[in-house]
């Protein structure tokens, strides 16, 4: 007989070398990569090339931009005082500049946790603001937290909606204070200082990796065209660059020796819809300000498919880049190892969890069994009540006694159970973020963050230097799509 193995539908094994590697080395596809079909590789510089140090670049944007608002806004030096906590935000969340508050969209983007302020709201307290609709987070009064760049932002914001709601700062409402620090984070971002700082200290607040330099180097003896595609400006990226690249490869002295092209201040997600001219940048050949993607495609001789661009902004790097110019794409995502270490270490609790979450859904079919049968009995000796003898009457009633006794008894189970799952699922959570949990998942479900990583990006990594562990001439599988009866799972039946 043919028996049916689901494993039939598996992704292809990986090579043994790729088997090997840590979980947080890995790259994982979404998409099959065919790595050999790739003409030109681009790199987000910005949290993809480069790694901040946080939360100090974090903390530095922080009292940058909370000194702006005092100075040029007028705000309270009550708000000088608040220590920047970097366990506040995490990515993936959205900003409600209408409410004052920071929401956990599950894939259908209803609201899963929620804070106003730094406040946790209860899970009431948010089916009375937002129910169970699903939220468009494109409308006026939103911000998507997709950058890490952001979370100074959320942090700040929410210091200010508690120093609004305890009367220590004034203001006309949370929308004000919503656009106030947008403009704080973006003057900060603009107006130089941050940057130069940044440069000042580099050694400090840009980790090096020895490993970016090989990476980039394979990737080009394999004949791989590679261009740099940043929204940063040309001094703070050849400051940047420089640090990353300069002297680490006798072969390749100069950082722009790496690239076939360099495109600073390109305006991403703009990149990508409109068709700014590219300005050469004076004594680089190689390197220009704007432009767009047909002007990069022609000169790097490949288009589309062709592509596969690397970045760390969900919107600005891949989606756009996806939908607009169908290149492939792989998303960096600096949370992964982190996450991948947490899940490892929980892996005992998480296995608890699936063994206790089958015992009570076991229990509670066997409940409804139960209580299925004791209407059964009352529906019978309604029925039948006129017709049965005393005893068969009494036998009847007898039954109904036993059943009811049995499906409390079970419920009782099923309700201890639900309770035991609800703390140790916390306790799980907490590890990740104590108010929101993994970037992920929230529960049994996946978060909006994971959705939109899994409709746009053909796959994601923790590191960018994870790539020199992929072959660039052979296929990154993606596993097998399956539908629930293409697969056996362990299924929590
Ligand atoms: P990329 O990630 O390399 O494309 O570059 C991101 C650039 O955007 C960096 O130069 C950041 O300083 C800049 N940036 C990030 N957030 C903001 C903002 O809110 N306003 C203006 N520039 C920003
Ligand atoms: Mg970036």
């Amino acid at each position: 007989m043919n028996a049916w193995d689901p494993a039939l539908l598996a992704a292809p094994p990986l090579t043994e070398a790729e088997d090997r590697l840590p979980p947080g080395h890995k790259l994982y596809a979404l998409r099959t990569l065919p790595m050999g079909e790739i003409r030109a590789i681009g790199f987000d510089m910005d949290h993809t090339l480069a790694r901040y140090r946080a939360p100090e670049t974090d903390e530095l944007a922080h009292r940058k931009s909370a000194r702006l608002l005092v100075r040029d806004h007028q705000y309270s030096p009550w708000l000088l005082e608040q220590d920047y906590d970097p366990a506040f935000a995490v990515r993936g969340l959205v900003l409600d500049g209408l409410r004052g508050n920071l929401l956990k969209l599950n894939r259908e983007r209803q609201v899963v946790r929620a804070c106003h302020g730094s406040r946790a709201l209860s899970r009431e307290e948010m089916e009375l603001v937002y129910g169970r609709r699903r939220l468009s987070t494109a409308a006026k009064g939103f911000r998507n937290i997709d950058t890490l760049f952001e979370l100074p932002e959320s942090h700040l914001y929410a210091r200010m909606v508690d120093g609004l709601d305890r009367g220590l700062l004034k203001a006309e409402n949370y929308l004000q204070l919503f656009h106030d620090v947008r403009w704080a984070i973006d003057t900060v971002h603009r107006n130089g200082e941050m940057k130069a700082e940044i440069l000042e200290h580099r050694d400090f607040f840009i980790p090096r990796d020895p490993q970016l330099a090989l990476t980039l180097d394979r990737l080009k003896r394999e004949g791989k065209k590679l261009f740099l595609l940043t929204n940063s400006e040309w001094s703070f990226t050849d400051g940047v660059m420089g640090h990353l690249l300069n002297g680490q490869d006798e072969a390749r002295p100069h950082w722009m020796d790496y690239f076939d092209l360099v495109v600073v201040s390109s305006r991403k997600p703009l990149f990508f819809t409109d068709t700014p001219e590219a300005v050469p940048i004076g004594g680089h050949p190689r390197a220009f300000s704007g432009g767009h993607t047909a002007w990069l495609e022609a000169r790097l001789q490949a288009e589309g498919e062709q592509i596969l661009y690397v970045g760390d902004h969900i919107y600005g790097d891949v989606l756009r880049s996806k939908k607009n110019a169908s290149w492939r794409t792989l998303l960096l995502v600096p949370e992964l190892e982190r996450e991948l270490k947490l899940l490892e270490a929980k892996s005992p609790d998480l296995r608890e969890l699936f063994r206790l979450e089958t015992t009570r859904r076991r229990a509670q079919r066997r409940t409804s069994v139960i209580q299925d049968q004791w209407k059964r009995n009352r529906a019978r000796r309604h029925v039948l009540g006129p017709r049965l003898s005393t005893e068969a009457m009494a036998a009847l009633d007898h039954e109904a006694t036993h059943l009811a006794a049995s499906a409390e008894a079970l419920q009782k189970r099923v309700d201890l159970l639900s309770l035991e799952i609800k703390g140790l699922q916390s306790a799980v959570e907490a590890a990740f973020n104590p108010m929101w949990g993994p970037i992920f998942r929230d529960r049994d479900e996946q978060t909006r963050f994971a959705d939109q990583i899994q409709q746009f990006a053909c796959a994601y990594t923790g590191r960018v230097e994870n790539l020199y562990m992929v072959d660039p001439q052979s296929t990154v599988y993606a596993p097998v799509p399956a539908l629930p009866h293409e697969r056996r799972e362990m299924v929590r039946s």
